[in-house]
Formats: C-alpha cells, sequence, structure tokens
C-alpha cells in the first residue's frame, strides 16, 4: 500500500466496484475514484463480483447496495460464506440503520449512505485501508515485539512521571506537596497499593512518617518507629534497599499486614535521612530490581526536595535575623542598588533623613533624600574610591553622623551611620579646656624666654651653662608653637573669622612660597608652581587661605629629603579653585592616612625623624571646612604625597550659604 502526498489522494490501489446502477458504477469510477488515484474493476452482479475479488485481488471493495440493485448485501452474504482478503464498504442508495447493522454483522468493514460528498467516500476509503492494514500488521507482528513496545510505553510513562517530578522539585518551595507526589509516583510507577515516606528525627532517632498513600495514610500520623526495631529502620541502619515477599514477610514482625513491600534509602551526602516504601496488602506481586531502580530516583528527589527547603528555611531565617538586626540597629543605614535607587533604608534612617519608608523602595536616591551632605556623599565623583567618610549634621542641629559610604560589588552602594555627637561634644570640651590652658601658660613661658634671654646679660656664662640655655630655649619654644597652634585650631573651629572678602588664591600661594623661601632653598628642594592667567577669586578669609597653605607647603619641605622636588598647581573644577601641593617625600603609610587630619596624629617615621606638634594638618581641615571646601589626600610611601584642596569659587560660595558644612576626609 502506498499513499499520495496530497491528501486522499493515492497510486495505484486497487478498487473492485460491485453491483449498483451501471451510471452510478461508472460515476464512482470516472469522477471519483480514478481522479483520486485508484486503480477500479467493476463487476455488474454479485457472482462477476465474487470472481473478480479472487482473482484480482482488489485492496477494497465497494459493494454497491440499493432497494433496485441489492448486489451490495448479497456480496457481503457471498463473502461471508467465502472469505476473501480485501475490506468491504457497503455504498447504500438509501441508508437505514437496519441496513447499516445487516452489512456490519454480514462483515463490512464499513458503510456510506447516500447522499455523500466524493470526499465521504474518499475519507472512507482510506480509513478503511489504513484500519484494515493495522489489523494485518497487529496479527503478524511477533508477540516479543508486541511486549517490547508495551515495556517502551511503560518506561516512557516512568519517564514522564520522573520528569514531571523533577520540574515540580525546581519549581516549588513547599514541600508537603512534593513529598506527597512522590510517594504517589512512587505507588504509580512501582504499581503498588500503597506507599509512604518516612524521616529520621536526628533528635530520637525514629522514623515518622511525613506523607503516605492508600491505608497507610490512614496511619496515626504522630505514630513513631524505632529505628533499631522496624524493616524500614534497617534500611536507615545499612543504606541499602529492602525487598521483601510473601513468605519471607511473615517471618518479620511489622506493625501491619503486608504481602510485598520494597524500601529504599533517602539519603543525602552520604547520610540517611529517610525511607521511601511501597507495599501491597491485597494483592501479591513481587518487586523487581527495575522498581528499586525507579524508586531510588524518586528518593533521591525527595531528598532533594527536602534540601531545598532545608536551605530555603535557612536562608529566609538569615534574612530574618539580618532584617531585624538591620532594623533595629542604632546606625541609619541605606543601602542603594547601582543606578541609586533605594534597596534599602533602615527605620532610623528615615527618622533621620526624612526617607518615606511607604514609598521608597525602588525610588531614585535624589527623590526620597533631600539633605544635602547626605547627597553630597553619594555624588559621584572622579576619584572613584570605592569607600568615603563624611560627618553629617542632622537638620535638628544638635546631632552629628560619622558616615561611610562603601561600594559593595554587584549590589551598588551601602550608607552606615553612627552618631558621634557625644564625642563632638566631648572634642569641644576637650578644645575648651585646652584653649583655656594654653591660653593662661603663654604668659608664664613668654616670661620664661625673656629671662632666659636676660641671663646672658646678666654675666658670662660658661660652655656648659650655655648649652643648658640653648636647651631650655628650644623646649620653650616647641612649646610655644604648640600652644600657639592649639589657640589657633580653638579660634578656627569657634568660627571667629566670618569677614570674608574675594581672595586670588595664585597671590596667596606666591606669598606662602616667597615666605618660606629660606626653608625650601636650605633644604636644595627644586620647588615650581603653576598656575592659569585668571583664576575665580574664592571668598574667604586671606590669613587662614595663607596658613592653610603655609602647612601644608612646610610639611612637604620637611616631609621631603633634600633635594626633592615640591610642585603646586592651581587650576579649577566647575566652580571650584583646586589647590594640589605634592612632593616626592617619604609619604604616608596607608595604615595613617586615614588618620592625619585628627589632633596630634603623626605617622611612626615623623615621630621618630622630624619635629612637629600633629597640629598642622588639623588646622588645615579646619580652615577648608571653614570655607566650605574639601580636602584629600593621595600617598605612595617612599614615594611622595600629595594634598588636593577644592574651594567654592564666590558665586558659589554664595549661593549655597545655607547649605551645611560638609566634612568629608579620606
Ligand atoms: P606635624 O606637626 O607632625 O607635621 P601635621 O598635622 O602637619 O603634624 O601632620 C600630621 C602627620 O601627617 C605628620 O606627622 C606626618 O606623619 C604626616 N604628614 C603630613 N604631611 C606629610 C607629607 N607631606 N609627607 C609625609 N607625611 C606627611
Amino acid at each position: 500500500m502506498s499513499q499520495g502526498a496530497e491528501g486522499n489522494r493515492v497510486t495505484g490501489e486497487r478498487v473492485l466496484v460491485v453491483g449498483g446502477a451501471p451510471q452510478t458504477r461508472h460515476s464512482l469510477a470516472e469522477s471519483i475514484l480514478q481522479p483520486a488515484g485508484y486503480d477500479v474493476l467493476a463487476a455488474a452482479d454479485v457472482a462477476e463480483g465474487m470472481i473478480l475479488a479472487r482473482e484480482l485481488l482488489p485492496d477494497v471493495i465497494l459493494a454497491c447496495h440499493s432497494a433496485d440493485h441489492p448486489a451490495g448485501i448479497e456480496l457481503l452474504e457471498a463473502l461471508h460464506a467465502a472469505p476473501v482478503d480485501a475490506p468491504v464498504i457497503l455504498v447504500a442508495a438509501e441508508g437505514s440503520e437496519a441496513l447499516a447493522v445487516r452489512a456490519l454483522r454480514l462483515g463490512a468493514h464499513d458503510y456510506l449512505a447516500a447522499p455523500y460528498e466524493s470526499g465521504d467516500l474518499l475519507d472512507t476509503l482510506a480509513r478503511t485501508l489504513r484500519r484494515y492494514w493495522m489489523k494485518r500488521i497487529r496479527a503478524n507482528v511477533p508477540a516479543q515485539l508486541l511486549h517490547a513496545n508495551h515495556q517502551l510505553e511503560q518506561r516512557l510513562r516512568e519517564l514522564n512521571t520522573l520528569v514531571q517530578i523533577g520540574k515540580r522539585i525546581t519549581s516549588r518551595l513547599d514541600l508537603q506537596p512534593v513529598l506527597t507526589r512522590v510517594v504517589e509516583a512512587a505507588v504509580e510507577l512501582a504499581q503498588a497499593e500503597e506507599g509512604t515516606l518516612m524521616l529520621v528525627d536526628q533528635a530520637t532517632g525514629e522514623l515518622y512518617s511525613v506523607a503516605a498513600t492508600g491505608a497507610l495514610g490512614q496511619v496515626d500520623a504522630s505514630l513513631r518507629l524505632p529505628v533499631a526495631d522496624s524493616l524500614a529502620g534497617q534500611v536507615v541502619k545499612t543504606s541499602q534497599p529492602l525487598v521483601i515477599t510473601g513468605e519471607d514477610l511473615r517471618k518479620i514482625k511489622t506493625h501491619y499486614y503486608f504481602r510485598d513491600v520494597a524500601y529504599v534509602p533517602l539519603a543525602f551526602q552520604e547520610t540517611v535521612i529517610g525511607v521511601l516504601g511501597v507495599s501491597n496488602r491485597e494483592k501479591s506481586a513481587a518487586f523487581n530490581p527495575h522498581t528499586l531502580q525507579l524508586l531510588s530516583v524518586l528518593a533521591d528527589f525527595a531528598a532533594i526536595a527536602i534540601e531545598n527547603a532545608r536551605l530555603y528555611d535557612a536562608t529566609a531565617q538569615e534574612r530574618n535575623t539580618l532584617n531585624t538586626i538591620l532594623r533595629d540597629t542604632e546606625a541609619a543605614i541605606v543601602v542603594v542598588d547601582t543606578h541609586d535607587a533605594i534597596l534599602f533604608a533602615n527605620p532610623i534612617a528615615c527618622q533621620s533623613f526624612g526617607i518615606d519608608p511607604q514609598t521608597a523602595q525602588g525610588r531614585p536616591l535624589t527623590e526620597t533624600i533631600t539633605h544635602l551632605q547626605v547627597l553630597d556623599l553619594f555624588a559621584k565623583d572622579a576619584r572613584g574610591e570605592r569607600s568615603r567618610s563624611s560627618e553629617i549634621a542632622l537638620d535638628d542641629g544638635d546631632r552629628v553622623l560619622s558616615a561611610r559610604l562603601t561600594a559593595i560589588d554587584d549590589v551598588g552602594r551601602v550608607l552606615i551611620t553612627q552618631d558621634i555627637t557625644h564625642l563632638k561634644q566631648l572634642d569641644r570640651a576637650k578644645t575648651d579646656f585646652v584653649t583655656a590652658v594654653s591660653h593662661d601658660l603663654r604668659s608664664p613661658l613668654t616670661a620664661i624666654l625673656g629671662y632666659v634671654e636676660l641671663l646672658n646679660r646678666a654675666g658670662p656664662l660658661n660652655e656648659g651653662q650655655q648649652k643648658f640655655v640653648e636647651r631650655i630655649v628650644f623646649s620653650v619654644q616647641s612649646i610655644t608653637a604648640l600652644i600657639n597652634d592649639l589657640l589657633e585650631l580653638g579660634r578656627i573651629e569657634a568660627g571667629f573669622d566670618r569677614d570674608y572678602e574675594p581672595v586670588a588664591m595664585n597671590l596667596v600661594v606666591r606669598y606662602a612660597v616667597e615666605g618660606m623661601r629660606h626653608q625650601w632653598e636650605s633644604k636644595h628642594h627644586d620647588l615650581q608652581v603653576t598656575a592659569p592667567d585668571a583664576l575665580p577669586p574664592v571668598s574667604g578669609y586671606p590669613l587662614r587661605l595663607r596658613q592653610m597653605v603655609n602647612n601644608l607647603l612646610e610639611n612637604a619641605i620637611k616631609y621631603t629629603p633634600d633635594g626633592g622636588q615640591i610642585r603646586l598647581a592651581l587650576g579649577t573644577q566647575s566652580q571650584f579653585v583646586l589647590l594640589t601641593v605634592s612632593d616626592t617625600g617619604i609619604g604616608i603609610p596607608p595604615q595613617d592616612q586615614p588618620y592625619v587630619f585628627d589632633k596630634f596624629y603623626r605617622a611612626d617615621e615623623a615621630i621618630d625623624r622630624f619635629a612637629g606638634t600633629g597640629l598642622g594638618l588639623a588646622i588645615v581641615k579646619g580652615i577648608v571646612d571653614q570655607h566650605k571646601g574639601r580636602i584629600w589626600m593621595d600617598s605612595q610611601p617612599g614615594q611622595g604625597t600629595t594634598f588636593t584642596v577644592m574651594l567654592p569659587t564666590e558665586g558659589v560660595e554664595k549661593r549655597e550659604d545655607k547649605r551645611p558644612e560638609s566634612r568629608e576626609s579620606c
């Protein structure tokens, strides 16, 4: 049999048309069958039809039947008595149920009654031929092949069930439905009556049921099996599957009556955490090794699901703990993503920075937070640091926070603050005290210096006395320098200098360089200043700005071995004047860098090799803060240091007059 490409079109199938009016046979052959590709044989009556059916072996017979030409039924009767190897379709001119029943009883393979379309006839023909051949093929296919086919179908079903369960396990975190489905699948695939999944209680070592079907599902859920004395317990102890059938079972003490049972261990990382079992109570059918394999795969799925759920619970618990810590901590915490949209802000951050907790999540930082210092800290700049610190004065004016902004890979940035109001108050009290004491010490010290100088005039001193006097002078000068620095700092921090004027920084720098010419020349430093022709003025207090440049230059000269290079450069960046002071000196070790702007802080090498009070940079920082500027430093030990100061130009300073002070440092 061969089938054409286009629908019902066939090639060379032979159709025998028997009976019917001559014009019916003719039109069937000419208009329908031959155009569709069939070879047509025609017989006017039953006798001729039987001969052709036997001799010419048609593929299908159309037995035409009408009240006038009843050959159709007669042919069926004849074929019933002497069958041929071809299917017969009764084509009736007038359809009736009784006729159809009769035809089918006589062995007709199909029945078609007028009126019908040519397509109906062709469909019926094709269908009949297909069925007939399938039946014949099936009749001739060996039993083993059918068995193999059945087995294949069974394997496909098993595979499908396993795939479905696998999908459920990866898509569901809700454990119970998955475990129940695993037990159902175990029962289904093992063709058993009931199934159960038991887990080992790690605390007591007993087995308890987490999912069961059939009669086992009715068993009290609180029931626990001892591992030491149960069939399932045996599987836990040995980590090996167990199959017991029929007779063997009766010899074993169990809590329930079974005919057959099969148990497989549920193992995770070499530890048995439970047992999956199926059993028969009514019928008896031994469980084979293939069933055990299937059960083992299901047990693995269950173990993965349990582990997934455990991990999920653990993660959820950790997240809860973390959330609680973040929520209840006294530090304000704000986390933004890589596009600066808020990911998280804890209640204290919401309260401190005026964030609306209801709407903040996912919104851009700039729309959520209005506090300028916080925005300043988040504002990206060219320096690309991973971490920045700043002090933030809260709007209520009483509190000061120390804030640190840190980049977190693949997340964004996190701002963590600490309330340092009490430290600030202590610092203030300490400064006031030190200022008061310094002030009181200055007069006696000046007196000591005066009298020491008079000693020479009172009479000649011997060599030893002269040396002691020099030491006294040196010590008193050092203490006086320290006291002067302290008093200066006190004044700067108190914000006494308020009469700002436009200051040309290139003049300030030039005066500082000239004023210290003796110092840098005596150390043979190569000092160069670069400045653009036109530099916008900054609004400030000229003496303080000069003091700032002096201190930076003094450090560069001091901490650079003889013959070094010192560069002072002025420039502008948007609305700021930028001053850099670089040297090729000893540099500052990374661990000291965060503290050099603190009062009295000195790096170890500086303490060992150079005189100093540790107040110079604190004064510089104080002056920069006072001018609403920023200062930072880059340093490589052994290679040199660059301090950069950024001061707002006059217009900016005025425009931002209401802006709270920014105290960023590195
Ligand atoms: P000091 O009186 O010690 O110079 P400063 O406050 O001016 O005090 O500086 C603090 C510390 O910072 C110094 O002791 C030194 O360790 C370090 N430092 C400052 N400037 C430089 C520099 N240009 N090169 C190397 N170290 C420096």
